[in-house]
């Protein structure tokens, strides 16, 4: 059976080691009995030394939001692989919808991360999904499939069982406007079915699909219920204790 994991993906919030360190000495001791659900918080780069202090007594990992593909050099601004590792990062997020639309972020690029983050042993989230326009023409497996194809090209059987796949329609995400629980599950079914194809069904079975998009404590529980949804990326929820916490719960098995 495959363990759901909840990803906390804090943006451009709580980015000093203060805001973090309050959201998370409340957030601890609620969750300090779930057993069933990998829980990891991706902060801004700039909080990341105070939540893994945070959080290293208990069962919290810790991600980025981005890296580079580079271990060092004329890089300006940018972030390596190896220094997540060597702090303590576990987890990092790759390809999400706003590095792909604002900065420009694409598969070939993400691919070439992707291969990076797993040479340093960081577990990749791995974010792939649909513009509204794509879906509403009718071409969202199309645009999951090519995304699919591009940013896993070169992808190991043993690699792929690590990564986490999260599933983030980007009419979606931080729009109020979540996918319903059928629709998502489709779409799981779909990038399971692809995966079997590319790779085998033990694979298939085996890798994590998150889903990503508005979720909320009250439309989690629904989502989660989904046979191959394993638990969500969650961006706007993430930043209260509480609720953050609500999701997790539901989460549970
Ligand atoms: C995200 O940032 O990955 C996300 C899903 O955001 P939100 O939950 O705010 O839609």
């Amino acid at each position: 059976m495959r363990k759901p994991i909840i990803g906390a993906n804090w943006k451009m919030h709580k980015g000093t080691p203060s805001e973090a360190e309050e959201m998370l000495v409340e957030f601890i001791p609620m969750v300090k009995d779930i057993k069933n659900v990998d829980i990891v918080i991706a902060p801004p780069y700039t909080a990341i030394l105070k939540t893994l202090d945070t959080v290293k007594n208990t069962t919290i990992k810790v991600g980025a939001q981005n890296m580079y593909y580079e271990e060092k050099g004329a890089f300006t601004g940018e972030i390596s692989p190896s220094f997540l590792k060597k702090i303590g990062c576990q987890y990092v997020i790759l390809g999400h919808s706003e590095r792909r639309n604002i900065f420009n972020e694409t598969d070939e690029l993400i691919n070439k991360k992707l291969k990076k983050a797993l040479d340093n042993n960081l577990i990749p989230i791995v974010c792939i999904g649909e513009h509204l326009e794509e879906r509403e023409k009718g071409n969202t497996k199309n645009v999951i499939k090519n995304q699919f194809n591009l940013t896993f090209d070169g992808i190991r059987k043993e690699q792929l069982k690590k990564i986490i796949i999260a599933y983030e329609p980007i009419w979606a995400i931080g729009t109020g406007r979540t996918a319903t629980p059928e629709q998502a599950e489709e779409i799981h079914v779909f990038i399971r079915k692809i995966v079997e194809d590319e790779y085998d069904k033990d694979t298939a079975e085996q890798v994590r699909i998150q889903y990503g998009g508005s979720i909320k404590p009250s439309n989690a529980k629904e989502l989660f219920n989904k046979v191959n949804i394993d638990g969500g990326l969650v961006g706007g929820a993430s930043l209260q204790a509480e609720s953050l916490y609500q999701i997790i719960k539901a989460a549970e098995k």
